[in-house]
């Protein structure tokens, strides 16, 4: 009941809201994609990119120092350790197969932090493909080592100079150039978000992450379901990859931590869940930050990775219904969860996934539960961010 429906939603949300022109293009991807991807042959070979290409199974590591201070046993998901630094390189490889198997040759994207486009341009490289990304002229500035990366990959970045020269305008920009190309190109979208079947087929290729939560936390407790799962939602493809396995089993308190920026009232925020509305984003219906009259309102948190303005359908059902508990953590609280894991556990994490740590100081715990945190991606991108920031009283 947690999954899609046959007609591509999550209670009442998802959808494919999408301009005509593109009708073909997402209802061939609709009818094909479920058995392109259970199939033998692919399959076989995203297991053997899975494994000898990203690294996977990556580690599930219990993290004692963290686990004694707060009082319980914390695991850690160690999805920093995947090839490119953080989980979205697994949703890149699985769709870079399917392109591949639709036979398309021209691949665009669009990214507002750069992270999925490195993602994008990494696989397009790795299947001489032709690589396009999309970017608003904002964010090329905020972002200019992920821009050269990518350009080292072999990707053209098109600068989108239109509205505020960020990610909703570069996704406007990606979708117009799919409209144009129809045949030859396959929009790959970096999260569980965008029209119906792009939302499933995400979550299907991140579920790699609980798959091996299961048997990891098996070998490791003599029992595969941890009392609680937590991790960060920017558009909320790590979230939905940690916890696909665990959607069923009621007893496993699924917990997804939104950027609450300098504070949810505050205007310079990022909790979709608090503070969005029914509207229609990136062609699906879902929670939206948006101004009355349906304007899609700027995002903010110091984390780029959740700096969006939605949440993906099948979080939107989540919330909505009860089965995850939506908690939020600011830009403050999510550097000082990253200053601990470093100095207790000799790991920096993503900002990102920082949020999911700091959430852990806000859920008391029993001493025999089993916390796993998905560690999205690792911190060697956000240098800049926890020099400028450093609070002086850790020194
Ligand atoms: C992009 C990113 C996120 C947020 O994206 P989701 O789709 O919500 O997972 C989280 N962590 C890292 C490290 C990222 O790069």
């Amino acid at each position: 009941m947690w999954q899609v429906n046959n007609d591509g939603y999550y209670g009442e949300f998802g959808g494919a809201y999408i301009p005509e022109m593109l009708f073909q293009n997402i209802e061939n991807l609709r009818g094909n994609y479920l058995q392109i991807i259970s199939s033998d042959s692919f399959q076989k070979e995203f297991q053997l990119l899975l494994r000898d290409y990203v690294g996977r199974p990556t580690p599930l590591f219990k993290a004692d120092r963290l686990s004694d201070q707060l009082g319980t046993n914390i695991y850690l998901k160690r999805e920093d350790l995947c090839h490119t630094g953080a989980h979205k390189i697994n949703n890149a490889i699985g769709q870079i197969l399917l392109a591949q198997a639709l036979g398309k040759k021209r691949i665009i994207a669009e990214t507002g932090a750069g992270q999925h486009g490195v993602a994008t341009a990494t696989v397009c490289a790795l299947k001489g493909l032709e690589c396009i990304v999309y970017m608003g002229a904002e964010d090329m500035q905020r972002q200019a080592p992920n821009v050269a990366r990518m350009r080292l990959l072999g990707a053209k970045v098109i600068p989108v100079l239109s509205g505020s020269k960020t990610l909703k305008d570069a996704t406007n920009e990606a979708i117009r150039d799919w409209i144009s190309n129809p045949d030859d190109t396959y929009y790959l979208i970096g999260s569980v978000v965008g029209p119906h079947p792009y939302p499933d087929m995400v979550a299907r290729f991140q579920s790699v992450i609980s798959h091996e939560i299961k048997s990891q936390l098996l070998a490791a407790t003599g029992n595969e379901n941890p009392d609680y799962v937590i991790a960060c939602v920017g558009g909320g493809s790590n979230a939905a990859g940690a916890f696909f396995h665990f959607l069923e089993n009621k007893k496993i308190n699924l917990i997804a931590v939104e950027a609450s920026g300098q504070g949810i009232h505050s205007g310079k925020s990022a909790a979709t869940t608090q503070l969005g509305s029914i509207g229609i984003l990136h062609g699906s219906k879902s929670l939206v930050m948006q101004t009355k009259d349906g304007q899609v309102t700027e995002p903010y948190s110091i984390s780029a990775g959740l700096d969006y303005p939605g949440i993906g359908p099948m979080h939107a059902h989540l919330y909505t219904s009860g089965r995850a508990t939506f908690l939020s953590a600011t830009d403050q609280e999510a550097l000082s969860a990253a200053y601990e894991l470093a100095r207790l556990e000799g790991i920096i994490p993503a900002l990102e996934s920082a949020h999911a740590l700091a959430a852990l100081s806000q859920i008391s715990f029993r001493p025999q539960d089993v916390v796993v945190v998905n560690l999205s991606g690792r911190g060697d991108k956000d240098m800049a961010a926890y020099e400028n920031l450093y609070e002086p009283e850790l020194q």
